[in-house]
């Protein structure tokens, strides 16, 4: 079942040209086409559903330095200090806070590798503090736990995965975008190779500049151009408490992640926690995701299933004239799974007797699309005038505003905020080496 999300409204006329299409209104999308709206540029969002439906409100909502690889730490600063100024560039509470992140464990070698990454940080001026077992039992009081230690990120914060992207999607519109939902980009029109246009399911909209921020359905749509973006999602299950007593605001324990919702609800989810099911697109890109797949074995369920047959990894063919895959699955929604949302109510109740009881207001599924170095893809493809920005990796939410001013700076011909190469899509066939990121 889907989250709650906020509904916008879709503008009634597609425009006949836009200076830029952007195609898909996730945390990317909408975040893109705002900073393009913004400097001036004609802008029309293109959403297969509604903005926000998939990935972006389905997320825990955690924005953070913390435990980034070293490729995202300046990226993800500059996503910071976009999530503070939205609400005033926008008039509207986007539902962001620096409310600090609160980690705990018993495990000496995870302890051991949050303490080393503060080293790897601390060129980039990251404010975090390792907690003394004593300081981490005050911080995260969990019963019948005792703490090694922990980290308090203390400028990092949250953001409300329910409002932000169809808000920062509204607050485009105010800079002049246009946004058009339940409008599939079926594929674009190129001359010369070339991009001339992008053919919707209500028409075409001739441009020059197309950024495809289309989360786990990317690969599919750039593989009709003969772009390779190996791409894999895996599934994640995540339950919303109703409104509830006040543990803190983001904490992360071994056995359970929480989240405080501005209602006064919680997040519940496990962390790495996940599903992989076989799929031909699995199966195209499976050697670039070795190296990710052997590291995360043990955290990793194989499964197969309808995913196969249907949705953006699926054996799929189609033209522009008829309906595509897009339309077909207007909002990505798989089921949550039964034994991880058991496993959450577990570790949260036991930890926290005073959730106990606890009402579960909501719970569903999502795939979370990732690359084989878990570093987003911000980068021109091999087709003059289109764009990629996904592969958020499962920590897109907080460094969207980041990946989505990037792709603007890129297609914008502007100077990019941050050195886009680690980034840029040719580092999977150039020979580089897949260098597994973050923690
Ligand atoms: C359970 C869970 C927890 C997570 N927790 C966090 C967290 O705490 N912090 C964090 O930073 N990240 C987190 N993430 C990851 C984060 O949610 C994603 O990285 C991020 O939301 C990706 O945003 P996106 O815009 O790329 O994709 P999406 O939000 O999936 O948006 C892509 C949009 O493109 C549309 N689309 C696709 N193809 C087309 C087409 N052809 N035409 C038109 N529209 C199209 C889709 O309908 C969709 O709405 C989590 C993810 C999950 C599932």
């Amino acid at each position: 079942m889907s989250p709650i999300v906020k509904r916008i409204h879709s503008d009634q006329e597609l425009p006949a040209k836009a200076d830029v299409v952007v195609i898909g209104g996730g945390i990317i999308g909408a975040t893109a086409a705002f900073f393009l709206a913004e400097r001036g540029l004609s802008v029309a969002l293109v959403e297969k559903g509604h903005v926000g439906g998939e990935q972006s409100s389905r997320n825990w909502g955690w924005c953070r330095r913390q435990n980034r690889d070293a490729r995202e730490l300046p990226l993800s600063g500059i996503a910071l200090q976009a999530w503070d100024e939205f609400a005033a560039k926008i008039g509207e509470d986007v539902g962001f806070r620096r409310c600090g992140l609160l980690y705990a464990t018993d495990n000496p070698q995870q302890l051991a590798e949050w303490e080393a990454w503060r080293e790897l940080a601390r060129p980039f001026d990251v404010n975090t503090k390792m907690l003394s077992a004593k300081e981490a039992a005050a911080a995260i009081p969990a019963k019948g736990r005792q703490w090694l230690g922990g980290v308090h990120s203390i400028d990092d914060g949250k953001g409300e995965p329910a409002i932000a992207a169809p808000t920062i999607a509204n607050g485009a519109r105010k800079f002049g975008a246009t946004i058009h939902q339940e409008c599939a980009a079926r594929g674009l029109e190129l001359v010369n190779g070339a991009v001339a246009g992008v053919i919707t399911e209500k028409g075409l909209i001739r441009t020059q500049a197309v950024l495809c921020a289309g989360g786990a359905w990317t690969s599919m749509f750039c593989r009709q151009y003969g772009v390779l973006f190996p791409q894999a999602s895996v599934r994640q299950t995540a339950l919303r408490t109703r409104p509830t007593a006040n543990l803190g605001e983001a904490i992360y324990t071994p056995e359970c992640a929480l989240t405080r919702r501005l209602d006064g609800s919680y997040t519940l989810a496990i962390s790495g926690r996940a599903m992989l099911d076989i799929t031909p697109q699995g199966i195209r890109y499976a050697r670039w995701f070795m190296p990710m797949f052997l590291m995360r074995l043990k955290a990793v369920q194989i499964g197969i299933g309808g995913s196969f047959f249907h949705g953006p990894e699926a054996f799929a063919r189609w033209n522009s004239d008829t309906t595509s895959p897009f339309e077909r699955m207007r909002v990505l929604d798989p089921a949550p799974s039964r034994r991880t949302m058991a496993a959450i109510l577990k570790g949260v109740t036991k930890q926290f007797p005073a959730l106990k009881g606890i009402e579960i207001a909501d719970s569903w599924g999502a795939y979370v699309d990732c690359t084989p170095d878990a570093v987003p893809v911000i980068s021109p493809a091999d087709v003059k005038g289109l764009y990629i920005a996904a592969g958020g990796s499962g920590h897109g939410f907080g460094l969207g505003p980041g990946i989505g001013r990037l792709a603007a700076d890129l297609v914008a011909n502007d100077t990019p905020c941050v050195d886009p190469s680690p980034f840029r899509l040719s580092r999977f066939v150039d020979g580089s080496k897949v260098k597994v990121g973050g923690i």
